[in-house]
């Protein structure tokens, strides 16, 4: 199947007003459009039932932020649109081995078992990468590469018949030195944003869902999201608080014996 990714810009609600002009400047027009379908709706803060709604410091004002998102023609397939559970993926460390600012595209390598479990997957769950990407904020690569290093990692996915619903990418960070990006934002995992924004937008049971990472943030998010979350990772077992995998296949699974 091709695939035709299309960035999109969430619209902004009214108390993040100030932050859209920042977003924008820097920001190629020509890779990131305004979602069309969300272009038409009306603004809303709203936080979707089922998030437990935890309000942590610094994003009582902005519920639901403008992460970057990437939807795939997989995604908006009509045979998916009835699917309300997705397993929201982490990227490094979940779906590939984790670089430390990954910016070449020649840097990818799929982590074992990663092939098959997506593609049992992909049936019952939407498929939604959440990552952090903060090298953008902080200059080491720019948001074209970064969607360079995405539509590879897609093509790489699609030629084994794997497809990603969506990709989230949160680009931001305090410390930053890019000025658009360095913000503290609501996406950055353990913020729960990115979550907040998928559920919405794919009206998604949180109850329903997982998500998968390899970090305390992510689990963090997870939470936040009010989604159940797995650790994927190499030993530790009692060491945290989640139930812990040790690579994406176990970890699916677990899910695929417990979607409801
Ligand atoms: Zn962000």
């Amino acid at each position: 199947m091709q695939m035709v990714p299309r960035f999109g810009r969430r619209q902004l609600p009214p108390s993040a007003a100030k932050q859209k002009s920042r977003h924008r400047g820097g920001v190629p027009d020509r890779a990131f459009r305004p979602h069309a379908a969300e272009s038409a709706r009306p603004r809303r803060t709203r936080r979707p039932t089922g998030a437990r709604g935890r309000q942590g410091r610094g994003r009582s004002a902005v519920t639901i932020t403008p992460a970057i998102h990437h939807v795939t023609t997989f995604g908006t397939q009509p045979q998916r649109s009835g699917l309300r559970q997705a397993v929201f993926l982490d990227r490094d460390g979940v779906l590939i081995r984790d670089k430390h600012y990954l910016s070449e595209v020649a840097g990818i390598e799929i982590l074992p078992g990663v092939i098959e479990a997506l593609r049992a997957l992909a049936p019952h769950f939407r498929l939604i990468m959440v990552t952090n990407q903060s090298g953008v904020a902080r200059g080491l690569f720019t948001v074209a590469r970064l969607a360079q290093i995405h539509d590879a990692l897609l093509a790489r996915f699609a030629r084994q018949d794997v497809h990603l619903d969506a990709l989230y990418c949160c680009p931001h960070h305090r410390d930053g030195t890019l000025a658009p990006y360095a913000i503290a934002c609501a996406c950055r995992k353990p913020q729960p944003g990115m979550l907040l924004h998928a559920i919405e937008k794919w009206e998604l049971d949180p109850a329903r869902c997982f998500m998968l990472g390899d970090q305390e943030s992510d689990m963090l998010a997870g939470q936040g999201a009010g989604v159940r979350s797995l650790m994927i990772g190499p030993d530790g077992a009692g060491k945290h608080a989640h139930p812990l995998y040790p690579d994406l296949g176990q970890a699916a699974r677990h899910m695929l014996a417990h979607a409801r």
